[in-house]
Parts: structure tokens; C-alpha cells; sequence
């Protein structure tokens, strides 16, 4: 058996640390996702509403880890958790820096409240402002920065991983007789060698195809998630989906964000294979109503459709 059959694939976990829009409700805290990449300790945070500190608490994820975070707009429900996070993460003497990631004003938000409340942190913080076409690069992955429509600047993310490199079939290049050294690095990257005995070998029919890398979206508040079709198709999508599209057509005042339909029709059309609902309005944890945003979101999006509860865990 080749190893490439024995490779396992690369899972990386979220965690849904507060699915609500606007305000908190008993079972659910407002914005905050986690996303922690196989084999790394450390993690990082997009979005950070009120009390995402105490919902951490709950995981077993340490904020001692968080290495960066991400902010999609300054509304309080996105950004309030921030400062406490901070202190904390300060009392627990993290001495890795983090990196905060934000709209234009996060660096005065914090700033002014860093001041203030004379918050002086161990490590270093480092907060970058970003604007629509942002490319950020990290070992392992990208993020593409887009911007999205609602009421204030506010930016998706897409979160595309680097495809992984097909598997060097080592007992095969054994089997030819290669010598093993140098030369396998060099097979590996697909380039040909001429081997001693003359025989010229080409790396690439010992290297299996390489596994594209996941692409994910997740959603800032927008009310118009065909935003991120420049960037599609999407293996996993999480994007807020606050009311059902009856609910909205009724509400008095239009805020500017989905609904369930708008979502599952723009996630259909941008080949999403698999769509979480999130930043759900508080008027859906009653009397089982969450089925009402799922039912219209499945009437018009053929994959596996899930609602974001908290604490919800998956793997992509
Ligand atoms: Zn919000
Ligand atoms: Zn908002």
C-alpha cells in the first residue's frame, strides 16, 4: 500500500463562541468565532462581542494562545469583548504577541481605552487597519479581506489554505532503485534527475496530485452576501442570516443585514458546498422558531445547511 492511502486529512476546528445578533440571549452570547489550525497551539478569534472571555472559559481553547483576531466592524455586538479579553490575556502573562486585525478606528478604540483605563499589556500588540482587498499571508493559509454592506465599514473574511503537496511515494522510489539523499528532495518538487546509471527520472510519477487547499467565508453584518462571489467557490460558508425574509419584509425599520433566503440563493449561485447560519436574531431562540430561518435556508440551497448554536464545534 502506498502511503498516500494511510495520509490522513488535515482538519482544522471552529468553534462557534456566540451566534446572536445585537444582543445576548440566555443560550446564545453575541459574535465570536474561533478557528484553530490542526497541530497549532495557538488560535485565532474573528469577531469579539461582550463576554467572549467567559465563553473561552468554556472551551478548551486558552485566550493565554490567542494569537491573532480578526474584527469585521466596530458595532458593540463585534468588538465589546475586546478590551476585557485583553486585560485577561495580560493577567495571565502571555508574553506572545498578538495581532488584532480591524476596520479603521479599532487602533483609536483600543488606544483610547488602553490610555484610559492605564492597560498596560506584557506582550506586544500589534493593530493593523485594513481596507477592502487586504491580502494577508500566513504560513499555511491566506485571507482575502472584502468588503461587505451594512451600516458601518464592515469586512468579510475569506480563509483560502495552501493546497498541500501530492505524497512522495517513497517505498515506490525504493523500489526503483533510487538512492535515497538529496536527490528526494528533488523528486518531491516534481523537478527530474539524472540518476548515476543514467537513467533520468521525472519526481512527478512519484509524487501523488496535491489536495487544493479549503477555501472558507466568514461573514461580517452585510446585507448582500454576493459580495464574496469574486472569491467563490466556497467549501464552507458561515455568514450571518439575522431574519427570516417574512420577518424582515415586516420589520418597521430595515437594518441592513440577510436573510435566511437572500443567503441560501447567493451561497447556491457561488457553489457553497456547505452553509452555516449565523448571527441570529434573538426572536428565533423562542418556541423552536430556529426551524424557520433552517426550513427557508434549505428551500433554497441544495447542500447541508446548518444554524450556529454556541459552543458549536465543526471541522474543515
Ligand atoms: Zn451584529
Ligand atoms: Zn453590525
Amino acid at each position: 500500500m502506498g502511503l498516500q492511502e494511510t495520509e490522513k486529512t488535515i482538519m482544522h476546528k471552529i468553534t462557534f463562541l456566540g451566534t446572536s445578533a445585537g444582543v445576548p440571549t440566555r443560550t446564545r452570547n453575541v459574535s465570536a468565532i474561533a478557528l484553530q489550525l490542526e497541530n497549532r497551539k495557538e488560535w485565532m478569534l474573528f469577531d469579539c462581542g461582550e463576554g467572549t472571555q467567559h465563553q473561552i472559559m468554556k472551551t478548551s481553547l486558552s485566550a493565554y494562545n490567542l494569537s491573532r483576531v480578526f474584527i469585521t466592524h466596530l458595532h458593540g455586538d463585534h468588538v465589546y469583548g475586546l478590551c476585557g479579553l485583553l486585560a485577561s490575556k495580560g493577567m495571565q502573562r502571555s508574553e506572545s504577541s498578538l495581532e488584532i486585525y480591524g476596520p479603521a478606528g479599532i487602533r483609536e478604540l483600543l488606544g483610547s481605552v488602553m490610555r484610559l483605563s492605564q492597560l498596560n499589556l506584557p506582550f506586544d500588540l500589534k493593530i493593523f487597519e485594513i481596507s477592502e482587498g487586504t491580502l494577508l499571508r500566513y504560513e499555511g493559509f491566506r485571507i482575502d479581506v472584502v468588503k461587505l454592506s451594512h451600516s458601518i465599514t464592515t469586512y468579510g473574511f475569506v480563509v483560502t489554505f495552501d493546497d498541500k503537496p501530492g505524497h512522495f511515494d517513497i517505498a515506490k522510489a525504493k523500489r526503483l532503485g533510487i538512492p535515497e539523499g538529496p536527490i528526494y528532495a528533488k523528486l518531491k518538487r516534481g523537478e527530474t534527475v539524472t540518476l548515476a546509471d543514467g537513467r533520468s527520472i521525472d519526481g512527478n510519477t512519484l509524487v501523488g496530485k496535491p489536495t487544493q487547499g479549503k477555501r472558507i467565508v466568514i461573514g461580517g453584518d452585510n446585507d448582500n452576501p454576493l459580495l464574496f462571489s469574486p472569491y467563490a467557490p466556497f467549501d464552507l460558508m458561515i455568514h450571518e442570516a439575522t431574519y427570516t425574509q417574512n420577518d424582515f419584509d415586516n420589520l418597521p425599520r430595515k437594518f441592513m443585514h440577510t436573510t435566511a433566503k437572500q443567503l441560501a440563493e447567493a451561497a447556491q449561485q457561488m457553489g457553497v458546498k456547505r452553509l452555516i447560519l449565523n448571527h441570529i436574531s434573538p426572536r428565533y431562540d423562542k418556541d423552536g422558531r430556529i426551524v424557520e430561518l433552517l426550513n427557508e435556508a434549505k428551500s433554497c440551497f441544495d447542500g447541508p445547511v446548518e444554524a450556529a448554536y454556541d459552543f458549536m464545534q465543526i471541522e474543515c
